[in-house]
């Protein structure tokens, strides 16, 4: 898997190549990339913190594409259970970034996905968590009105970050 991403310091393009690893392999190399000096490809030289630096952890979550999302959903359900969940009643604030139109945008543009993903996992014993939360997400999307045309979201729109035509640099 490339992982392209920017320099926060000097703005050059930088693709990572982490070959077959899986997205938590890749994790664990920028976190070991980010204790040894190098130089980045716009010229300057850093002792530590290309992690940051170069958005990597962003990065890397982007790059690795949805299917592997799906595979892995259960990784982020069991550690949001443990490390979240209980602590959502110590929170001053707690606020639900939800609006109603991403689904029928999100619809649009993934129902064939989980379709295909729905059909792939049938009869996969190493892919029943996948099977169980696409055919839960297929479910809903199919109750959905798909809308193509996402021109009404704003630019700085926090859905942008997952349809494109964003504002913000990551
Ligand atoms: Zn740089």
């Amino acid at each position: 898997m490339v992982v392209k991403t920017k320099c926060s310091k000097c703005g050059v393009t930088i693709n990572l190549d982490f070959g077959t690893l899986t997205r938590e392999e890749a994790a664990e190399v920028a976190k070991r990339m980010d204790e040894t000096p190098r130089e980045c490809p716009g010229g300057h030289v850093e002792l530590c913190g290309f992690r940051r630096l170069w958005n990597m952890d962003d990065a890397i979550h982007r790059a690795y594409d949805p299917q592997q999302t799906l595979e892995h959903w259960h990784y982020v359900r069991s550690s949001e259970l443990r490390n979240i969940i209980p602590y959502i009643n110590t929170t001053d604030y707690i606020v639900n970034s939800g609006l109603p139109y991403e689904l029928p945008i999100m619809r649009a543009r993934l129902f064939a996905r989980f379709e295909k993903w729905v059909e792939l996992y049938q009869d996969d014993p190493l892919h029943t968590d996948a099977l169980m939360r696409a055919e839960r997400v297929h479910r809903l999307l199919s109750a959905i009105t798909p809308v193509e045309d996402d021109s009404a979201i704003p630019p700085d729109s926090l859905l942008r970050e997952f349809i494109g035509g964003s504002c913000y640099e990551y």
